[in-house]
């Protein structure tokens, strides 16, 4: 569809499965890292051999309203609607991910994740299909060149879950693709063209669906282009389906590094051991892991959540490195908080944890705009010589500036907000006020 060539992707999921077990023990009691999957019992009659492979998994992923009521309990009502949703956004979740459930908890973080809402159609109209435009800054199918030194190379629409708050649920109803040898090439092709593009990512979909072998294929010729200085690597898998991390994986990537890898966790339920393990597979084999989040309403969208999220990932040694705003894509209005909650969750965190634990808010702007950092104004008065700042707690500061003349210190208080002095951005009157109070 549109013009882009694809191929089943059946005999891509190959055979290995080592992973890790599952623990049994009282989920709530310790700390992320430490948890257990909450639901194992609910498959407690699977194998552990079959457990722990990722090919188990991903082929006895829960499609249909139907199967998903043997696991959460919904009422006849629920089950028709959620078959009325699926029409237009299907379900997929892996065992591993349902086992994180609570099945009681109707409003449970992981399930607003997995688990269609009614929402998705009813506020369906609102938003666009394609906010970020990624299909016009399309080079070659499949990539997308929208930054000077790096592009996006996207070779398969299939995840292991289908994430209700997805940036490319517009993709879904397509069927599954995979880009074809010609495809890859015409994208390898561009970037060899291109010597300004030093970073690529590989994203999907989810492009550790791929068998290690032919993503071998992929990053062998990409890190045969000189002027490639990274890779990165974007997927959901550590968090949604930790067993696909194995060691077959790690040492392949390990030999073609230097390689990032982006993954996606949004609570620190999350964290399993199996998660922690995956990411300690990939840190031991030279692939450094950061995390990009989602605020997503009733998921993380509390100050409380987010500090537990960011703590719970460095923990296991992987950095919180973005919190998204929710993107305004159709399906997805439901989940969509106030931008200034991301900017006072941030507020929140800033100096009272770790830096390491504190992410950069950005919105990526439609029409293809970009990632804009948003974050409180901390520069609350400017003038020659010096600029005033607010730390952490409100206090405001004078703060000498280099290079411009040294200021003595005034005899008597400085005047309040001089002329010439830039407006400062939006800031609390108290805060204004004190500042006022400490130049004049
Ligand atoms: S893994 Fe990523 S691309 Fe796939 S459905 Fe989830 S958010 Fe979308």
């Amino acid at each position: 569809m549109n013009g882009v060539s694809r191929e089943t992707s059946a005999s891509l999921i190959e055979e290995e499965p080592p992973g890790t077990g599952s623990i049994t023990g009282k989920p709530d009691m310790e700390p992320p890292g430490k948890r257990v999957s909450v639901g194992r019992s609910l498959f407690a009659d699977v194998a552990q051999a079959d457990w722990d492979n990722w090919k188990w998994h991903f082929r006895n992923r829960i499609t249909t309203p139907g199967e998903l009521a043997r696991y959460i309990p919904l009422s006849s009502k629920e089950q028709a609607r959620l078959e009325l949703v699926t029409r237009k956004y299907p379900l997929a979740v892996t065992p591993y991910y349902l086992s994180l459930i609570r099945p009681h908890d109707p409003h449970d973080p992981i399930r607003k994740q997995a688990v269609p809402s009614i929402l998705e159609i009813t506020m369906g109209q609102i938003g666009r299909e394609d906010p970020l435009e990624e299909r016009r800054d399309s080079a070659v199918p499949g990539l997308v060149h929208r930054y000077p030194d790096r592009v996006l190379m996207v070779l398969t629409d299939i995840c292991p879950m289908l994430c209700r708050h997805c940036t490319r649920k517009r993709e879904w109803h397509k069927g599954c693709w995979v880009r074809t040898a010609a495809e890859v090439e015409a994208m390898l092709a561009y970037i060899r063209n291109h010597r300004t593009v030093r970073d690529v990512i590989i994203s999907g979909g989810d492009p550790l669906t791929l068998s290690t072998h032919h993503l071998e294929d992929v990053i062998s010729r990409l890190r045969a282009i000189e002027h490639v200085d990274i890779i990165r690597i974007g997927t959901r898998f550590p968090v949604v389906l930790p067993q696909r991390i194995d060691d077959e994986l790690c040492t392949m990537l390990g030999r073609y590094g230097p390689i990032w890898l982006n993954t996606h966790f949004n609570h620190e339920r999350e964290i399993t051991p199996e998660a922690a393990a995956a990411c300690d597979r990939l840190l031991r084999s030279g692939i450094p892991v950061n995390n990009q989040s989602v605020l997503l309403k009733g998921v993380n969208d509390t100050l409380e959540a987010q500090r537990r999220l960011c703590q719970g990932l460095l923990r296991i040694k992987v950095r919180p490195y973005y919190l998204f705003h929710c993107d305004e894509v159709q399906g997805t209005e439901h989940l969509r908080t106030p931008v200034e909650a991301g900017i006072k969750i941030i507020e929140g965190l800033r100096g009272y944890t770790s830096g390491l634990a504190v992410p950069t808010f950005v919105v990526d702007l439609p029409e293809g705009g970009g990632k804009v950092p948003l974050q409180t104004n901390y520069l609350v008065g400017q003038r020659e010589g010096e600029i005033l700042v607010r730390n952490y707690q409100g206090k405001v500061f004078r703060y000498r500036n280099p290079g411009a003349p040294a200021r003595p210190e005034p005899a008597t208080p400085a005047t309040g907000q001089t002329e010439g002095t830039p407006t400062p951005g939006p800031v609390r009157a108290r805060v204004l006020s004190q500042a006022r109070r400490r130049m004049g």
